[in-house]
């Protein structure tokens, strides 16, 4: 029996979470979790689940559900995130939350040691180095939730990481892959948030549509498989049914390939090394589906990936601007307060203005990720 602690239980991916955990009673037990604002699905996963502990992010709801169920124990906000993630009975931690927020819970897990699945990408991409570092000096396994991610894991199973040539990391496309830049003026935030492949929280399918999905994903890609940025690729692959692949020396290149169903991932994070069914999942069936495409990415069409690429490779706390920036342009995007294609700008901005500093630590990273939300929120005013 494997005892969890879960980050962002009321999202995309933690109630994905929540369904596996329902499906294997015998496997998984939900010792803590936190969600956000959303209580009415915080109390329908507090009765499904009976946990020990909850964190909300509003002390006053935590005061109110505290009175409604006497013997779980409420907590709240950023020091609430640390006290599920260190639950004392958890060994894993699904760290699911959104934004750089899930930052300092993830390190506090993995100083005790715990199994981390993370889908928390902004979280590797802001402080990659230390929580890679952290997790050597402490034994605690990272695996990856991120589909491309699992995808490449899966695929270097067994082999030996020395002799891989390069990885690489499929994107559908998102939203907008049938739409030139200058189409792109236009569009609205009901647009950006219909994605052709798959159903997500609202952030990061607004970070498909401009592919700084994609641009995090390599940065994660960098962190997780401790690769070179010339050795990390992306391919357009409308389908998303090849998930991400790795070629290696003598050509061979490994797949890893599905349908596009999060839960897979989610659940193979968890039972890993094992793998169960997932429930009412669909098989793959090539045969219906025909044909595959792919198309090399333009970088002048999805600037935000190359800006990604110029983060990685200069390093530093340019990293934590650019993630840092994203978040608060596509809040803005999403309150309708900027125009889709200022998400871009924005970051190219704050890019171009940042004195960068290499190898910060966690204080220096938590003040650049602050005061650049600030100064993103002081450009649009
Ligand atoms: P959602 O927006 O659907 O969910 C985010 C979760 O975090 C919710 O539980 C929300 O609570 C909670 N939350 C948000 N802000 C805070 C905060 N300040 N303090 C405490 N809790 C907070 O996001 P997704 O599930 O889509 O994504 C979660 C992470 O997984 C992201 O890093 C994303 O990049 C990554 N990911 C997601 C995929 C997907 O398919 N959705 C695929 C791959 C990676 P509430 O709703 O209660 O307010
Ligand atoms: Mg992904």
């Amino acid at each position: 029996m494997k005892k969890i602690s879960l980050l962002g239980a009321t999202g995309s991916i933690g109630l994905q979470t929540i369904d596996i955990l329902l499906a294997y009673p015998e496997k998984f037990k939900l010792v803590a979790f936190s969600s956000g604002k959303n209580i009415e699905k915080t109390i329908e996963i507090i009765k499904q689940l009976q946990p020990e502990l909850v964190s909300v992010q509003e002390e006053q709801a935590a005061t109110d559900l505290q009175k409604q169920f006497p013997t779980i124990h409420f907590t709240y906000g950023k020091k609430g995130l640390v006290e599920v993630a260190t639950h004392p009975d958890s060994t894993v931690l699904l760290n699911a939350v959104l934004g750089s927020v899930g930052l300092e819970s993830t390190l506090a897990a993995i100083r005790m040691g715990k199994t981390i699945a993370i889908a928390n990408k902004e979280t590797l991409v802001t402080a990659g180095h230390i929580v890679m570092a952290e997790a050597k000096k402490h034994n605690a396994t990272i695996l990856p939730v991120d589909s491309e991610h699992s995808a490449i894991f899966q695929s270097m199973n067994g082999e030996n990481k020395k002799q891989v040539n390069r990885i690489i990391i499929t994107a559908s496309g998102g939203s907008f892959r049938d739409k030139t830049r200058e189409e792109l003026k236009q569009v609205t935030v009901k647009e950006a948030l219909n994605h052709p492949n798959w159903s997500m929280g609202a952030k990061i399918t607004i970070d498909s549509a401009t592919m700084m999905n994609k641009g995090l994903e390599v940065i994660e890609a960098h962190v997780l498989f401790d690769l070179p940025y010339d050795q990390i690729d992306v391919l357009l692959h409308k389908e998303s049914i090849i998930h991400s692949l790795v070629e290696y020396d003598d050509t061979s290149v490994i797949a890893q390939l599905g349908t596009p169903d999060m839960r897979v991932p989610i659940q193979y994070a968890l039972s890993f090394p094992d793998r169960y069914p997932v429930k009412n999942s669909t098989r793959l069936n090539l045969a219906q589906i025909g044909q595959l495409h792919f198309k090399e990415v333009d970088f002048d069409r999805y600037r935000a990936i190359k800006l990604a690429y110029d983060a990685g490779r200069t390093g530093g706390t340019v990293l934590t601007a650019m993630n840092a920036a994203n978040e608060a342009a596509v809040s803005l995007f999403l309150q309708e307060k900027i125009s889709f294609l200022q998400i871009d700008e924005i970051i190219e901005q704050i890019m171009n203005d940042h004195n960068n500093i290499l190898m910060p630590d966690l204080e220096t990273i938590l003040h650049v990720d602050s005061e650049t939300r600030k100064t993103v929120l002081g450009m649009v005013k």
